[in-house]
């Protein structure tokens, strides 16, 4: 019998793994334990995890994205339990919630001018599947461009507009009109618009996967070009939004104007799910046209008083805090501090990135005994190389990083906007020396692979060592 959580958590302490593999999700489980990741996380702050010996962990993941400002923030804390003890009567349904208008005021007033109507959402995924949707009523066209490498979610629609078959292979036919250009092709997006029946071009400013950035003069081009020819630009800020990129939003890097901005993630401060769908007023006449059609796009769970309330804190803090400078700040100590290791280190290829969101490429070595290892661990698996830096970065130095994607020799970082100077270089130093290791041939940091590989074919396809950002 269930007391209380505090109760409960104590008598089953220990059972997470167990009862995920039970019930929920065995290939996971699995994963976690070959690279070394089930750890009994208990409590949370900033940006430090501890397990239930006591030990901190430095959270370079930020729960990939949503902990902008670092987990239990006591002004959200506080904002959710005010809420709670408010009683503020939660999702009246038929109903104009205050907090929820309230948040999205406030939402728009970091939006583009003549973005200035809000459709709340519960996550990144239903976000962009609600700007599918738009884009295509609005428009009257079918058909939506994305790129290469692209992640949008996924659920049927925005999985349809992921640029990586992996993720799709397998689900069918998905949206008809979804087309694949290569990332930053002027040429290629020019040649489908002229054909006529685009409806949308969704793009993420930089990408998740492998952390890309179009060439500078892409941007303002492709929103002309869309622009000229009645095409939606959808720019989906779910990752790189509130902050993390150095901007707000990472549309301002360029001075763009999109027509839909899409955002999820760090907007409740991690707590509860909360995405929108930031527009033009005249696509939303165009869906919900009369009173007839006043519920045309909508969904049960959002407008919440628990999520808007503590989006509402968490906009507060990016600004008490600064911690849009502080993304940036932070984010040039740690691309610097990588980048100064490049001559000494000769698979370490290319930092990049913007603010907070960073990716770090690693590339064939030219010395003849790494180049042979190198060689070998990528005829095992294409994404193995990657977790010879994210493995020992956990087991030997207690930090959570991510490999960027598929088939990719990057590591990502998405560590929360509040780190500090001293946890960038406890990162420097650990990033440093395992770094240093993965050059010493042979050596442990090999004997990983070889590990990671038995256990994955031990395991059989199905558990191929995936542990990046879904
Ligand atoms: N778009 C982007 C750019 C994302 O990074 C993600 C999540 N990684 C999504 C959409 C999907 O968001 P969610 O997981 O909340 O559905």
């Amino acid at each position: 019998m269930v007391t209380d959580l505090k109760t409960l958590l104590t008598a089953h302490a220990g059972r997470g793994h167990e009862l995920f593999a039970r019930h929920i999700n065995p290939q996971l489980v699995r994963v976690l334990r070959t690279i070394g990741f089930d750890r009994n996380y208990v409590s949370g702050e900033g940006a430090i995890l501890y397990d239930d010996a006591g030990e901190p962990y430095l959270d370079m993941l930020a729960g990939y994205g949503v902990f902008a400002v670092g987990r239990s923030h006591p002004k959200v804390v506080k904002a959710i339990r005010e809420a709670l003890e408010l009683s503020y009567p939660n999702m009246v349904q038929m109903d104009a919630p205050l907090v929820a208008g309230l948040l999205a005021e406030r939402l728009l007033s970091y939006m583009p001018q003549g973005v200035d109507t809000v459709f709340f959402t519960n996550s990144g995924t239903e976000a962009n599947e609600g700007a599918i949707k738009f884009a295509r009523k609005a428009t009257g066209r079918k058909r939506i461009i994305y790129w290469d490498h692209a992640f949008h979610g996924l659920t049927t629609g925005s999985l349809a507009l992921n640029g990586g078959a992996e993720f799709q292979k397998g689900f069918g036919e998905l949206l008809p009109g979804a087309t694949k250009i290569p990332m930053g092709d002027i040429e290629a997006l020019t040649a489908e618009i002229k054909k006529g029946d685009v409806a949308a071009f969704i793009f993420e400013p930089v990408q998740g996967k492998g952390v890309y950035v179009a060439e500078p003069t892409f941007y303002a081009e492709a929103e002309r070009l869309c622009r000229e020819n009645g095409v939606l630009t959808i720019c989906d800020e779910v990752q790189t939004g509130f902050g993390r990129t150095g901007r707000m939003f990472a549309h301002q890097h360029w001075n763009l104007s999109p027509d839909i901005v899409t955002v999820a993630k760090a907007l409740s401060g991690g707590f509860i799910p909360c995405g929108a769908i930031c527009y033009r007023r005249w696509i939303y006449d165009r869906v919900f046209t009369d009173m007839e059609h006043c519920v045309v796009h909508s969904n049960t769970f959002s407008r919440n008083v628990l999520a808007t309330a503590a989006g509402l804190a968490t906009l507060d803090v990016l600004e008490e805090e600064a911690l849009v400078e502080n993304a940036a700040k932070m984010g040039a100590l740690i691309t610097d501090g990588v980048r100064s290791m490049a001559d000494r280190f000769e698979m370490l290829s290319e930092v990049r990135g913007l603010g907070l969101m960073i990716g770090i490429e690693f590339a064939e070595p030219r010395s003849l005994r790494l180049k042979a290892a190198w060689k070998m661990v990528h005829a095992l698996n294409r994404s193995l190389f990657a977790q010879m830096i994210t493995v020992p970065m956990m087991k030997r130095h207690r930090i959570l990083t991510q490999v960027a994607g598929h088939n990719m020799d990057v590591i990502k970082l998405l560590p929360p906007l509040i780190i500090d100077e001293a946890n960038v270089v406890r990162f420097l130093e650990a990033f440093e020396d395992v770094v240093a290791d993965c050059h010493k041939f042979p050596g442990s940091a090999w004997k990983v692979t070889k590990d990671l590989a038995a256990a994955s074919a031990k395991a059989g396809r199905a558990t191929r060592m995936d542990s990046s950002n879904p």
